[in-house]
């Protein structure tokens, strides 16, 4: 069986600590006691451990060897502020699918309601990440960008990288031949809100030279659009 892997909370060159309710699950559910090792993930690389002490306050572990770690796909999800039920779905999944980071964007069309709330949200955001991050496996927490407006959001992409705008107005060009064309580098992919991008922000994406793109003919719901395409990219990239 594989073994579950804990994210540790602070460490040093040798020993890892893990605190709150990680620490609670291990010491009172699994009993963990001096001797028995666990996997650690220590600042994106994964450590076979050995618990030196236990409480449920701090389970601290002595790290041994590292064990080979998967890396993050490289993308980064421009993520619309939408129904925070559905946000939260499409931010598991995407840890899920591995993603290297997420930006929430507060786009034209995000409701004022989630735009205003959303700051507020950021920390439970970051929180479903890392707990979808530990279930699936990973050896690395994607980052969860603080909510921004669109036009900071754009920008954020680097000279040598792919930016895929997903438009369900787009009707040629393919998501998929879009990656086959890629050579290395890493990709942006931007998922508009419930009520689409408007035509203002679909201008702005083709200043910054983004690829309009296509997941077909049916109009997806954001969250749907953002796991397919997220899917296309991991088998192509
Ligand atoms: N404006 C639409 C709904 C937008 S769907 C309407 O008619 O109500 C929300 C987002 O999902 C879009 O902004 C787009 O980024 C993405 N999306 C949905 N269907 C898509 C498709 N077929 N191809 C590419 N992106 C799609």
């Amino acid at each position: 069986m594989t073994r579950r892997r804990w994210i540790a909370d602070t460490w040093t060159a040798t020993t890892a600590s893990l605190t709150g309710e990680q620490a609670v699950h291990l010491a009172r559910v699994l009993r963990a006691e001096a001797g028995m090792e666990f996997d650690v993930v220590v600042g994106g690389h994964v450590h076979r451990a050995v618990v030196e002490r236990a409480s449920e306050r701090e389970v601290l572990l002595a790290l041994h060897e590292e064990l080979s770690a998967d890396a993050a796909l490289p993308v980064t999800l421009l993520l619309s502020v939408f129904k925070f039920d559905r946000m939260e779905w499409a931010i598991e999944k995407a840890t899920e699918l591995g993603v290297a980071r997420i930006v929430p964007v507060l786009a034209r069309r995000t409701e004022k309601h989630l735009a205003q709330a959303a700051e507020k949200r950021v920390e439970r955001w970051r929180r479903i990440a890392r707990e979808a991050a530990q279930q699936s496996r990973r050896s690395d927490v994607p980052e969860i960008a603080s909510p921004m407006q669109l036009k900071q959001a754009v920008a954020l992409a680097g000279p040598d990288c792919m930016k895929l705008l997903l438009a369900e107005t787009e009707e040629d060009n393919s998501l998929a031949n879009a990656l086959r064309a890629m050579q290395g580098g890493d990709v942006h992919l931007a998922i508009g809100p419930e009520g689409g991008w408007t035509q203002e922000e679909l201008g702005l994406f083709t200043q910054q030279e983004w690829r309009h793109v296509t997941l077909g003919p049916r109009i997806l719901r954001a969250e749907t659009a953002a796991i397919a395409a997220i899917s296309i990219a991991s088998a192509l990239i």
